[in-house]
């Protein structure tokens, strides 16, 4: 379209009047810090706290604030009374970033782990302990080709065990390194109370737990080796100009093909670029192959920040089938892990269901109940004296889920009637199941299933294989607690 003078000295003037609204053009070249500072007194001075906001206030809890500020604000913040230390100044807003969470080091601090001394970490323990715990090599990343490891910890754990799997995740975002440090502490404690506490003891023997401490394990490479603070996405050349620069990676938590194509972005450098097709990424592969490998009952995705758990889901107004004891465990989970102030808990809400992410890809193809932690809240990287008050209120939410792996429910081996071997097969409850799920199935090793459900409640059952007749089990009683067992034979149809 073409444009008169006149029209576009009223855009221009538009735009000048837009942008001063939106005050996009405050270049905020400080990093400063005030000390006695509440929300209300935030509020006062004009500055909006979100949890995470890039733009401006970068860490505000324990009433001091850490936050990007132009000269003139500075000069405001002070009449008003504040005490406003500057930090640092420099028209490179990275260089400011880096202040801010890594400290006056401008180095991630040492209580951090890299993901080489998580590995080692787990090798030395492997040394040890070979019956308990050993790395397992679930795919490479999509980047640099780094191993990706599933840590397994069982009492036998060289043997594929006909145990429920229980799934700790983190790291789908690298800046959110939180997660991974719970993971490591979790190893930690596993291995080393096993025969010392009676709960741990029981948990190692009776269930096989994978812990994938980092995922995206390129960008975590990023963030503690102390180049950004916020690399979030894996590190994909997006654009194929061989660095890495501000448009590159993938959001690996809107990768899942559950849903894919309503979640997430398709603008290459938004922060949630979906990449280009589901399970595009080598990173989301290797989890679906974990998930192929082994049933899985319940699992933690570990993210960063705001202190609430995300789980499946509200989609559209719809819960998901299992809503009524997803949101009961949600909330029991939620309310075992205390706030970094500590003077509430986390909450739980349903996430959205139309999003490629863990919990509704988890869930709606696999059934596994997966809960998305979002850890901390005003920052993504604390202080040490944080990161182990954050890893050891949530080592009470992981503790919660381990004792959520007993039941109630109904498990079950499928086997062939006629050769007694183990099927992968169908099991339909249809006054839970509806469309929005995919059809939950036994493993193809054992033929067993896991499903969590209410107790003291008649359900009736199809279990369905093709080549086999259907087979319907009416009126199965789930007891109070434990599982409950109904082994199911399948006979092979007629030819
Ligand atoms: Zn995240």
């Amino acid at each position: 379209m073409i444009m008169g003078g006149k029209m576009k000295k009223i855009l221009f003037l538009l735009f000048v009047f837009v942008s001063a609204f939106a005050q996009i053009n405050i270049k905020r070249d400080y990093l400063i810090q005030i000390k006695e500072i509440n929300l209300e007194g935030l509020k006062n001075l004009g500055i909006k706290f979100e949890d995470y906001n890039l733009d401006r206030v970068l860490i505000f809890y324990d009433n001091h604030v850490v936050m990007l500020a132009s000269k003139d604000e500075i000069d405001y913040y002070s009449q008003k009374g504040y005490n406003v230390e500057i930090l640092m100044q420099d028209t490179v807003k990275l260089n400011l970033l880096k202040r801010a969470y890594y400290g006056e080091t401008l180095k991630l601090p040492d209580c951090y782990h890299t993901y080489n001394e998580i590995i080692s970490l787990v090798d030395n323990l492997s040394r040890s302990y070979p019956k308990l715990i050993k790395k397992i090599i679930i795919g490479k990343t999509t980047k640099d080709k780094r191993n990706i490891y599933a840590v397994k910890i069982s009492n036998n754990v060289n043997i594929e065990q006909d145990k429920p799997g229980i799934l700790i995740n983190a790291c789908h975002h690298s800046d959110e390194i939180l997660g991974a440090e719970i993971s490591t502490e979790l190893i930690k404690l596993l291995i080393n109370q096993y025969k010392k506490n009676d709960e741990v003891t029981k948990w190692v023997d009776s269930y096989e737990i994978y812990i994938v401490p980092v995922i995206n394990i390129d960008g975590h490479y990023i963030v503690t080796s102390s180049q950004n603070p916020v690399w979030r996405k894996n590190t994909r050349d997006v654009n194929n100009n061989n660095i890495l620069d501000s448009l590159d990676g993938v959001d690996l938590n809107r990768n899942y093909d559950f849903n894919w194509a309503f979640g997430g972005s398709e603008e290459v450098g938004s922060e949630r670029y979906k990449g280009e097709y589901p399970f595009s990424e080598s990173e989301n592969n290797a989890i679906r192959n974990l998930l192929n490998k082994k049933k899985f009952v319940l699992s933690i995705s570990y993210h960063s920040q705001g202190e609430v758990i995300y789980y499946p889901w509200n989609w559209k107004d719809r819960f998901a089938p299992d809503d009524s004891l997803l949101t009961e465990i949600a909330t029991g989970l939620a309310s075992s892990i205390k706030t970094f102030n500590g003077d509430t808990t986390y909450k739980a809400e349903r996430g959205a269901g139309t999003v490629g992410q863990s919990y509704t890809y988890f869930y709606g193809k696999y059934g596994v109940f997966d809960f998305i932690i979002e850890t901390g809240k005003g920052t993504h990287i604390y202080p040490c004296e944080g990161r182990e008050k954050v890893v050891n209120s949530n080592l009470e939410g992981v503790k919660y889920i381990l004792r959520k792996g007993f039941g109630p429910g109904l498990t079950g081996n499928i086997k062939d009637a006629k050769t007694g071997k183990p099927l992968s097969a169908i099991v339909w409850i249809p006054s839970i199941e509806s469309e929005d799920i995919s059809r939950r199935v036994s493993d193809s090793k054992f033929g067993r299933y896991y499903r969590l459900l209410r107790p003291n409640k008649k359900y009736n059952l199809f279990f369905m294989k093709e080549g086999y007749e259907v087979k319907i089990i009416k009126d199965v009683y789930i007891k109070n607690d434990g599982w409950t067992t109904l082994n199911v034979e399948l006979n092979p149809l007629k030819k």
